[in-house]
């Protein structure tokens, strides 16, 4: 017990050495946890890669966390995240959405940010770009979804020009546009704020 407190010190005071306290890690999963427990078909699972990515909490410290994503945009993802650490744009947390059992609605009140999940469009069973890893939520508190009246999730609001939230002119979402991905902002069935996509067959 007293050998590994002293261990614990020490590595705290070589992370303070080196200029800062460690990241705090959101997740660190093995690509099988990631994956979940959901019957993903092989052709679907070669393609995905999990992406290691650095943000800035809304705490103010720098976390580590995952996005599990298509190989086609595993560069575009490293690179928005690197503009995000750079500009601080915070990010509440990125897990794989296996931590919630694949619940949407689940990952979104915990205001997750993630990439792949099995599952359809909402109330349709039109497939999604989630389905292949190659469209990303980003923080869906800040930036919910709008549809038919209701808000999702539920009791979130937008508020323009807060922190972590998206908007036409952020660096974020002009980034991702250039990069070819479409945002769900405007779309006329569902007003999808937190949604990206890139639609690559
Ligand atoms: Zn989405």
């Amino acid at each position: 017990m007293k050998r590994s407190l002293v261990a614990l010190a020490l590595v705290a005071g070589i992370c303070h050495a080196m200029g800062g306290a460690a990241p705090v890690v959101d997740s660190r999963m093995t690509f099988e946890e990631a994956l979940g427990d959901r019957m993903v078909p092989d052709s679907i699972q070669s393609r995905l890669r999990l992406v290691a990515v650095r943000y800035w909490g809304f705490d103010d410290r720098l976390h580590e966390g995952q996005i599990l994503c298509n190989q086609a945009v595993v560069e575009d993802i490293e690179d928005l995240f690197e503009l995000i650490e750079k500009i601080r744009f915070p990010v509440r947390s990125a897990i794989p959405i296996s931590r919630w059992n694949g619940s949407d609605s689940a990952s979104m009140a915990a205001d997750n940010t993630y990439g792949f999940a099995w599952r359809g469009m909402w109330g349709s069973s039109v497939p999604s770009w989630h389905m292949k890893g190659l469209a990303l939520d980003i923080n869906p508190r800040e930036n919910p979804a709008f549809k038919k009246g209701r808000v999702f999730p539920p009791d979130a609001a937008l508020v323009p020009g807060a922190p972590g939230t998206l908007s036409d002119t952020s660096a974020v979402v002009r980034f991702l546009k250039k990069r070819g991905w479409k945002w769900g902002a405007r779309w006329r069935r569902v007003q999808d704020w937190q949604h990206f996509e890139k639609p690559l067959r």
